[in-house]
């Protein structure tokens, strides 16, 4: 069976923590790749104001350089709102032969009771659970945790001191951060 780790997120922007924890638990877990997955709406937020489009091409620029990353853009593909067990289903209906671990932030983690029909995905794939500054790694579900340094980085961070002003350019990769800027994504509108 190959190991593919799943990284789902809205990626508005796509920060120095996604890849962080994507290159470290393929490293602990000897995962033959990790694919990154733009939600087109994420089911508990309110829609990005991000284009689509853009955080696609932002996350596509920020893996381009690791050979062990991908890109699926299977949720923007479908719209609507972005179900994990929806995805889950035709990933695995395409790959019969890949074992899915999919990676969550200890926020994530923390609120994997409320999740789609999460009875039905925990018996799908293998949940990761990395810890977050902030949040609690604790769910009565199945989650394998993986030791990582944390890094306190978030995407409403780095939108809240891009609209302030503040410098990003070490919390994102480079090819992101001149997307930002040739954007002009996050300033005040
Ligand atoms: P936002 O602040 O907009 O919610 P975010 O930084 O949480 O953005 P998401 O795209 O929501 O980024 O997260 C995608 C996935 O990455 C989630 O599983 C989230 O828990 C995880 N993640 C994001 N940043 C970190 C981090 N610094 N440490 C650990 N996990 C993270
Ligand atoms: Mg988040």
């Amino acid at each position: 069976m190959k190991k593919v780790g799943i990284l789902g997120g809205t990626f508005d922007p796509p920060h120095l923590g996604h890849l962080f924890i994507a290159q470290e638990v393929q490293y602990k877990l000897e995962l033959d790749e990790v694919w990154f997955i733009p939600a087109y709406e994420a089911p508990h937020k309110r829609k990005s104001r991000t284009d689509a489009v853009l955080r696609l091409e932002m996350v596509e620029a920020a893996i381009a350089e690791n050979p062990y990353f991908r890109m699926e853009s299977i949720e923007v593909d479908r719209l609507g709102k972005s179900y994990t067990f929806d995805t889950m289903e035709l990933l695995q209906e395409m790959h019969p032969d890949t074992a899915f671990h999919f990676i969550i932030g200890a926020d994530l983690v923390e609120s994997l009771h409320t999740w789609h029909r999460i009875d039905d995905l925990v018996d799908k794939l293998t949940f990761v659970g990395v810890g977050r500054p902030g949040y609690e790694l604790m769910t009565t579900y199945p989650v394998t945790y993986v030791d990582i340094p944390e890094l306190e980085i978030s995407s409403s961070m780095i939108r809240e001191r891009v609209k302030q002003g503040a410098p990003v350019h070490y919390l994102v990769s480079g090819a992101v951060f001149d997307i930002i800027k040739e954007q002009k994504l996050y300033a005040e509108r």
